[in-house]
C-alpha cells in the first residue's frame, strides 16, 4: 500500500514521503500527515527476533513507501551504528516497577538522536530521488536537545547547511556548551533573546514566507526542517516503541498480545505521537500517558478539552519540555477531527489569534487512549531522589517527570498494566539539576561535576560530555526574538 502525505490544514494534493521529508512543513503552514496508517506486516514473534536495525526497516518501509529497500537499509545502517554506545541502540532497564526505555545512547545523549541520526540520510536520499539540486538549509528551533542532535547529524553533510536557534537563557549549561562548540563550516548556532515558543514561531514564519522562499530558490537554496514537524523525525521514533514491546515479549516479561502503557515526558508532542502511531500499527497499548512539567498546557487540555497557551512560560529543570505550543498536537487534532483539514485549520487559526481553542465532545471521545499528568519541580526532584535511593539508578529530570506522573497515575487508577517509561535524556546532560535533587554540591565546573556524577551513578561520563573539555566556542551570536531579526541572521549566514 502506497502511503502519501497531506497537510493538516488544506486539501491540496498529497505528496510522497520523500517529498514531505524534503519540504518539512506544508506551504499552508500545516504539518504533513500520512493518508493512512499501515498495519505491521511481520508478526510480533518475528519482530522479537530481530535487531534494532531490522525492526527499524520493518516499521519504516511501511510509512516511507517511496524509498527502495536498498535506500532505506543504507540510511538505517549509516544511522544506527557505533555512534550509539550499545549494540542494542535502545536498551531497557527495569526499575521502580516499570521498564525504562533508554533513548539516550546516541552521540548527543538525548532521545533526539534516535531520529536525527537518520534524518540527514533520509533527506539526502530524498533530494537525489527528487532530482533536487538546490542546497538544503535546515532551519531548527531548539529547546536544547534537537539543536545539538541536528547539528551532529548535519555537520559537514555535503549539500546541506544548518541554522539552529536556541533560547539563550533556556537551556542547560551542558546543552549550551554542546551547541556553541559545534564544528563544521555548514553550521550556524544563534541564541535568541526569548523562549522556545518564540524560536519555534519565528522559524515557522520564516518557513512560510513565500517571498523569502522565492529569493532563496533564486540563490540556489531550499529550506527544510529538522524539528519534529518534519515527518522524517516522527517515523523513526515509531520504531523504538515497536522495539520495546517486542523486547518485552522476547524476554518473556509479557505475553504476545498483552497490553502495555507508555509514559512519555512530553514537550512538542512528537515522541508521544509516535507511540500513538505505533498503537495504530498494531502494538497493543492500553494507555498513552502524557507527562508534563509545570508548563502543563497538555495536562489541562486532556482534562478539559481546551488548549490554552495564555499563561506564564515557566523555566524548569526539564527545559526540553518548556513549551506552551506543542506543534505535533496539531496532527492528533487533525486525526480526531476525522482527518478534516478545514476543522484543523479553524482550530489553528483560533490558536494563532486568541492563543486558545476548545475541541468538540465528539473529538474528546476519541482521546480515550490518552491520559495526562504533570509533575512540579519538587515532584521531579523527589522522583530523582527516590529512584536513586531505592534502585541506585540515576535518571534525568525529563525522565523523572514521567516517573513521577506514572507514580501518581498508578496510585489514582490502580492500573497494573506493564509499563514502559520513555527515558529521554542522560542525567549527564542535566547534571546540575540532578545533583541538586540528590542533595549534592554543584559548586564546580561542568566537567568536574560530571566526574562527581559518574562516581555517584556508577557509570562512566559519556563521550558527549567528556569530549567537551578544551573545546573552543565557535558560535557567539545572539539575536532578537522577532522573525525579522532571526531572518536577518539566516540571510547573513547564507549571504543572500
Ligand atoms: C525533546 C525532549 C522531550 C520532549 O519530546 P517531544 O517529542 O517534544 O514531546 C523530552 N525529553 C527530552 C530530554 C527531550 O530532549
Amino acid at each position: 500500500m502506497e502511503i502519501l502525505y497531506r497537510s493538516t490544514r488544506s486539501d491540496t494534493a498529497p505528496i510522497t514521503a520523500s517529498q514531505a521529508i524534503l519540504k518539512g512543513l506544508a506551504d499552508d503552514g500545516g504539518l504533513f500527515v500520512p493518508t493512512a496508517i499501515p498495519h505491521l506486516d511481520k508478526s510480533i514473534a518475528e519482530l522479537s527476533a530481530m535487531s534494532y536495525q531490522d525492526v527499524a526497516y520493518e516499521v519504516m518501509k511501511l510509512m516511507l513507501t517511496d524509498y527502495t529497500e536498498e535506500e532505506l537499509r543504507s540510511c538505517i545502517r549509516a544511522a544506527y551504528d557505533d555512534k550509539f554506545d550499545t549494540p542494542e541502540i535502545a536498551p531497557m532497564k527495569r526499575a521502580g516497577g516499570a521498564w525504562y526505555l533508554e533513548l539516550f545512547h546516541g552521540s548527543t545523549i538525548a532521545f533526539k538522536d534516535m531520529a536525527l541520526s537518520i534524518l540527514p540520510h533520509l533527506m539526502i536520499t530524498a533530494a537525489k530521488k527528487n532530482h533536487e539540486d538546490k542546497e538544503i538549509v535546515i532551519l531548527t528551533a531548539t529547546s536544547g536537545d534537537t539543536g545539538k542532535a541536528a547539528l551532529a547529524g548535519f555537520a559537514n553533510v555535503a549539500g546541506t547547511r544548518i541554522v539552529v536557534f536556541y533560547p539563550k537563557d533556556g537551556v542547560s549549561s551542558i546543552q549550551k556548551r554542546q551547541m556553541v562548540t559545534q564544528e563544521g563550516d555548514n553550521t550556524c548556532v544563534i541564541g535568541i533573546d526569548g523562549n522556545f515558543d518564540n524560536a519555534q514561531t519565528g522559524v515557522k514564519r520564516i518557513f512560510t514566507d513565500a517571498a523569502l522562499r522565492a529569493r532563496m530558490a533564486e540563490a540556489g537554496f531550499l529550506f527544510s526542517s529538522a524539528n519534529s514537524i518534519n515527518i522524517g523525525r516522527l517515523v523513526p521514533q515509531i520504531v523504538y516503541y515497536v522495539y520495546a514491546y517486542t523486547r518485552l515479549c522476547a524476554g518473556g516479561d509479557i505475553r504476545e498480545g498483552e497490553q502495555v502503557n507508555f509514559v512519555v515526558p512530553t514537550g512538542n508532542f512528537g515522541n508521544i505521537l509516535a507511540a500513538y502511531y505505533a498503537k495504530q500499527m498494531g502494538i497493543p497499548v492500553h494507555r498513552l500517558i502524557c507527562a508534563s512539567n509545570s508548563n502543563k498546557v497538555l495536562y489541562d487540555f486532556f482534562q478539559t478539552g481546551e488548549y490554552d497557551r495564555n499563561r506564564d512560560f515557566i523555566l524548569t529543570s526539564s527545559p526540553s519540555m518548556d513549551i506552551l505550543v506543542s506543534s505535533n498536537l496539531e496532527r492528533l487534532i487533525y486525526h480526531i477531527a476525522g482527518d478534516d483539514a478545514a476543522k484543523d485549520a479553524g482550530f489553528m487559526k483560533e490558536l494563532a489569534e486568541k492563543g486558545a481553542y476548545r475541541i468538540t465532545d465528539e473529538m474528546r471521545a476519541k482521546l480515550s487512549d490518552f491520559c495526562g499528568g504533570y509533575a512540579s519541580e519538587e515532584d521531579t526532584a523527589a522522583a530523582i531522589r527516590t529512584m536513586y535511593e531505592n534502585e541506585r539508578y540515576v535518571i534525568d529530570p525529563h525522565t523523572a517527570v514521567a516517573a513521577s506522573v506514572y507514580g501518581k497515575y498508578q496510585a489514582a487508577s490502580g492500573d497494573v498494566t506493564p509499563t514502559v517509561i520513555a527515558s529521554t535524556a542522560s542525567p549527564f546532560k542535566f547534571e546540575s539539576s540532578v545533583m541538586k535533587a540528590l542533595g549534592k554540591s554543584v559548586d564546580m565546573d561542568d566537567l568536574d561535576l560530571a566526574d562527581e556524577l559518574s562516581r555517584i551513578a556508577g557509570v562512566p561520563v559519556p563521550q558527549a560530555v567528556a569530549g567537551l573539555r578544551g573545546k573552543a566556542v565557535r558560535h557567539t551570536t545572539i539575536c532578537g526574538k522577532e522573525k525579522a531579526a532571526m531572518q536577518a541572521e539566516v540571510e547573513r549566514f547564507l549571504g543572500i
